[in-house]
């Protein structure tokens, strides 16, 4: 997508929040691990001028208008039409993302490269996978990654009904608690398959929807080789990079790893995660 496209839709975002009243959200580039995000502004002039004291009558049409406090702080996160799938921020900034994880066979070896490199990532983990292997995720956390939600069983959630959506990703949401120490405040659909459904309890959930830019294939394992080249040729500012740290065999993933990340890092990229801004 083009720069251009990609501010307007930004923007328009932006704006939207505004008309609402709403706290909007963006995604920037942090240079280490993801924090909470700050409370949302005040409400503006025109909003206090709304919260004058009502007479009985109006009184009983506010639930009707609206007035008052939000009904709940979820409110805060955007419900999208579509996932991101890239991430703004200033020069040659790049997000290494790995899915389906954590597998104790793969993961602690991504990590050990990490952080030989002082570089952090995201993981969107299963919760199915994520409670038999709670120690890496605390791990992830003392090691300043992102731990994303990837579902609990990893289905195709455009075949599923809304109750077992939410359940999915509510039951992996407690577990990433548990484990991690904080909620997610990221989600990406297994296949990058998304729905309305998705997008909809996502946001109820207080999370913001990621796909990717650059898809390694590395689940078919094409050789060390051929997904290095693939990172190295879709390397590029914001660009999102998706690999696979569990689900099959991943050595050449891990090995993949070793490979392009001096190599970003000597081409001057800055490896880091994203993240959320309440404007
Ligand atoms: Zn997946």
């Amino acid at each position: 997508m083009q720069k251009d496209q990609l501010l307007t839709r930004r923007r328009a975002l932006l704006t939207g929040a505004a008309t609402l009243g709403a706290a909007g959200v963006a995604a920037a580039l942090a240079p280490g691990a993801a924090h909470r995000a700050a409370p949302p502004a005040p409400p503006a002039a025109g909003a206090q001028a709304a919260r004058r004291p009502l007479s009985p009558s109006e009184y009983r049409l506010s639930p009707l208008t609206g007035y008052g406090p939000p009904r709940s702080t979820t409110a805060r996160t955007p419900v999208r039409k579509e996932p991101l799938l890239r991430v703004s921020g200033r020069g040659r900034t790049m997000v290494l993302t790995f899915d389906d994880g954590p597998d104790p066979r793969y993961t602690p070896h991504i990590l050990d490269t990490l952080a030989r490199y002082d570089v952090r990532a995201m993981f969107f983990v299963c919760g199915e996978m994520a409670t038999e292997h709670r120690d890496l995720l605390a791990r992830m956390a003392d090691e300043g990654h992102v731990v994303g939600n990837h579902t609990w069983t990893h289905p195709l959630l455009t075949r599923l009904s809304r109750r077992r959506i939410r359940a999915e990703m509510e039951r992996t949401c407690d577990i990433i608690e548990k484990a991690y120490g904080e909620r997610p405040e990221w989600f990406r659909a297994p296949y990058g398959a998304w729905n309305r459904a998705a997008f909809q309890l996502g946001a109820e959930l207080g999370m913001e929807p990621m796909a990717w830019t650059v898809d390694t294939l590395d689940w078919t394992t094409p050789g060390t080789d051929t997904i290095v080249e693939r990172v190295e040729h879709g390397a590029a500012p914001g660009v999102v990079v998706l690999s696979h740290d569990a689900g099959g065999d991943r050595s050449q993933s891990v090995r993949a790893l070793r490979d392009y990340l001096p190599e970003l890092l000597d081409s001057g990229y800055h490896v880091t995660v994203p993240r959320r801004q309440y404007l």
